[in-house]
């Protein structure tokens, strides 16, 4: 069933686990990662990042996603990562997305609250769940230099949600969007004291190559929803060079694709402890 994922972070957040938020951005990894979820009997949230500059591209996954995630037995979310501006979000919620993201972490506190309110108000009329960004999550090829990443600050962060009515935080504790350059480092004492004392969900950006123990300490100590993009495509990329795609063998060229992801999804699913907990 398609759910908002403000209803199964809720739980997550109260039972100490966290849902695998997995780049699925057309019909063969939807298709993958719901099977996943439905094997692990587990809450699902999928990622739609929008790249295209047609808007109908958003409107016919959305038609194609969300009648998928409505037939599968487990909840799934479908949400927009890291919505551009308030126009991309109100496509998603037409397309039928149940969450939306706006990610204004790079402008000031104030810029950042005052666009996040904007897009909840509508969001919210229409029951659309929406995540922001306080603090800045950056890219793994800078993060050796401490690039652009910014850690977020847990006063801030409590207002900022008072104050924008979003319904779940991504945080920036040392992950990294993409590949890394360097080791991650993750600030685990701020992830708890976030944990501690804001009243909402959390969510961990740049989850893939931060770590297997990183991650699973993360996703029992506050993070309730984790990003994974990165790692999913290098599933992919194995499961067509694991096999003979030669000759006839190329038919078979979509289905390692399907393969490759779902052994990654699956893996991730037991790491953010959310199997069985559909
Ligand atoms: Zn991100």
């Amino acid at each position: 069933m398609l759910v908002s994922m403000v209803e199964t972070m809720a739980k997550a957040r109260e039972n100490m686990y966290c849902i695998p938020a997995l780049s699925a951005a057309n019909e063969i990894t939807v298709k993958a990662a719901i099977e996943t979820a439905e094997e692990k009997n587990a809450p699902l949230i999928m990622l739609y990042m929008h790249t295209s500059k047609n808007p109908q591209d958003m409107l016919d996954y959305g038609y194609m996603a969300t009648n998928l995630a409505r037939r599968a037995t487990v909840p799934v979310s479908i949400i927009l990562d890291h919505g551009p501006n308030f126009e991309t979000c109100m496509l998603a919620i037409r397309a039928g997305f149940s969450d939306v993201m706006l990610d204004k972490s790079s402008l000031p506190y104030e810029q950042n609250r005052d666009e996040v309110a904007a897009v909840v108000k509508v969001a919210h009329a229409v029951g659309v769940g929406v995540e922001a960004e306080l603090g800045h999550v950056g890219t793994g090829d800078k993060y050796d230099q401490e690039g652009d990443t910014v850690f977020t600050r847990p006063d801030e962060a409590v207002s900022f949600l008072q104050e924008s009515g979003a319904d779940t935080l991504a945080v920036s504790v040392g992950t990294s969007h993409g590949v890394y350059k360097g080791t991650p480092k993750i600030n685990f004492e701020l992830l708890e004291e976030l944990h501690k004392i804001v009243p909402a969900p959390l969510v961990i950006h740049g989850g893939s190559g931060t770590g297997e123990d990183n991650l699973y300490r993360m996703c029992r100590m506050g993070a309730n929803k984790l990003n994974i993009a990165n790692e999913l495509m290098q599933g992919c990329v194995k499961g067509v060079e694991t096999n003979d795609c030669t000759g006839f063998g190329a038919y078979g060229f979509f289905n390692y694709i399907h393969n490759g992801y779902k052994e990654v999804a699956a893996h991730m699913f037991d790491l953010c402890g959310a199997t069985g907990q559909a």
